[in-house]
């Protein structure tokens, strides 16, 4: 069986257009609204002659313990499920206490976490980037899951990491 691959993050961090970006077809779910419920969350994907599974965690449902449990939860789930964990995380909003508790739990991790730091729709975001490296997952990624931008870069990371 092929290598699974979670997304995890914060809501509307742009994890369902990213998995969309990655697959190269709409397939995942965008919504503004968290915490809808979708049935299907694992899509097949390929990148550079690799295949692996892609798990969008957004249509997990959130827990009673509020948001930042629920997701944090998430990230402990996926750590102990997928091969390797990706997170997202806002560059236009920068690292919330929501990253921070999705980070404190995936700095554990024995399998490989990369970081995408998404929204880097122009340049100008490059400098809210390198503060992503204060979340202690390594180097994060610039990417614009909306635009496209650089997620070449990201998916070499995946593919070397699964
Ligand atoms: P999720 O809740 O993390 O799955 O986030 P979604 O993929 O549903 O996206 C939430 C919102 O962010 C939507 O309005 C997206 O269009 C928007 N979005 C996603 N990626 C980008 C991006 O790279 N740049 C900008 N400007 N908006 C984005
Ligand atoms: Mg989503």
């Amino acid at each position: 069986s092929q290598p699974v691959l979670a997304v995890v993050g914060r809501p509307n961090v742009g994890k369902s257009t990213l998995v969309n970006r990655i697959l190269g077809r709409r397939e995942a779910v965008v919504q503004d609204t968290p915490g809808v419920t979708r049935d299907r969350v694992a899509y097949d994907a390929q990148w550079a002659g690799r295949r692996f599974t892609l798990v969008d965690t957004g249509g997990w449902e959130p827990s009673a313990t509020g948001l930042q449990a629920s997701v944090a939860a998430q990230a402990e789930l996926a750590m102990k499920t997928a091969d390797a964990v990706l997170v997202v995380v806002d560059a236009s909003v920068g690292a919330t206490a929501t990253d921070e508790a999705v980070a404190k739990v995936l700095r554990r991790s024995k399998r490989p976490v990369l970081l995408a730091a998404n929204k880097v729709d122009d340049e100008r975001l490059m400098s809210d980037v390198a503060s992503l490296w204060s979340l202690g997952l390594g180097e994060p990624y610039p990417v614009s899951a909306l635009h496209g931008r650089s997620s070449g870069d990201l998916l070499d990371a995946i593919v070397n990491a699964l």
